[in-house]
């Protein structure tokens, strides 16, 4: 999944473990569009030709991926993947495309064009040159099937970290700590490096920021979160969205909706949205809380500062 993944139980249990990273390959290996061949990549090879039979997981998955791609104002899209193929971000030879090159892929992303028979388990990419990109969200569903697993194999103390989706069971299994101390990330410094402490038990906690891929090109910063109307990097006032919900897939859908929306707009989303919770990182140096209502929040760094709302 182009990330660590690290995986912390409280007891020696080796044959959990490798189920675990047997369950994250086998996911990973149906939905990935990083090499030739998967579930997804068969979908993507006959765009304007044939629908393809999927898994139900996998046909629930793109139909939920559609479903918020289909929603008013959204800029999640799963139908992205043409202008994820075409910049490159954060792959070997990553450059940034004409005007031209972006305007005649964007007929290519409609998520309207991707057609679900859920009776025959199908999907249907009705054009030619079309491509389902579930990077946005699969970390969070994987993430959510990992949980499943330890729980079904009675393990109710245990972290999870695919790489910017953290899903924590329980509490830690500490006798002086009763919450797990989720570290944010501070943008564009190195690996570890800590803007704060985010404190939950039992929550999935995921950040999307555009410090996690990109390139530099004549001064420019080009990152990994695309605009699917304008089909270059999304441009507003953010570093980071971090959300924390109970499942890890819904943390994953609206750290890149809340991203699309801008602070203001998503903080007046959030109003209607109680179970979730959001923490917003911004270029002017403010970490921004939605509330605390389902963790706290200690800011640690002195080059921002926190805003409680
Ligand atoms: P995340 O790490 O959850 O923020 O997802 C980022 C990944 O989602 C990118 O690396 C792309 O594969 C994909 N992606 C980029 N832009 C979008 C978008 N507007 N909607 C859905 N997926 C996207
Ligand atoms: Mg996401």
């Amino acid at each position: 999944m182009g990330s660590p993944i690290v995986l912390k139980l409280f007891e020696n249990n080796q044959s959990a473990a490798q189920t675990v990273f047997r369950l994250i390959k086998q996911q990973e290996d149906l939905l990935t569009v990083n090499r030739e061949h998967s579930q997804l990549m068969a979908v993507n090879h006959a765009a304007g030709q044939h629908p393809v039979v999927v898994s139900r997981p996998v046909f629930d998955l793109i139909s939920k991926a559609k479903e918020v791609s289909l929603l008013e104002g959204s800029c999640f899209n799963v139908a992205i993947g043409p202008l994820v193929k075409r910049w490159k971000i954060g792959f070997q030879g990553d450059t940034v495309p004409s005007p031209e090159a972006l305007r005649a892929l964007l007929p290519l992303t409609d998520p309207a064009h991707v057609v679900l028979d859920a009776q025959a388990c199908s999907v249907f990419l009705t054009q030619l040159g079309m491509e389902l990109d579930l990077g946005a969200i699969a970390k969070g569903y994987i993430a959510d099937r990992v949980r499943e697993q330890l729980r079904q194999m009675g393990i109710e103390q245990a972290l999870i970290n695919l790489g910017g989706n953290v899903l924590t069971l329980g509490t830690p299994a500490y006798d002086d700590q009763h919450t797990w101390g989720i570290g944010l990330q501070k943008p564009f410094s190195p690996n570890g490096t800590m803007l704060g402490v985010i404190a939950v038990t039992g929550k999935s906690v995921v950040t999307s920021g555009i410090y996690e891929r990109y390139f530099e090109k004549d001064g420019m910063l080009y990152h990994h979160i695309l605009d699917p109307k304008t089909g270059y990097p999304l441009d507003n006032e953010l570093l980071s969205v971090t959300v924390i919900s109970d499942n890890s897939i819904d943390g994953d859908i609206y750290t890149t909706l809340l991203y699309g929306m801008g602070v203001e707009k998503a903080l007046h989303h959030l109003t209607t949205q109680p179970q979730l919770e959001a923490i917003f990182v911004t270029k002017a140096g403010q970490v921004i809380c939605s509330s605390q209502r389902h963790c706290q929040f200690t800011l640690t760094d002195n080059d921002y500062h926190l805003v409680l709302k």
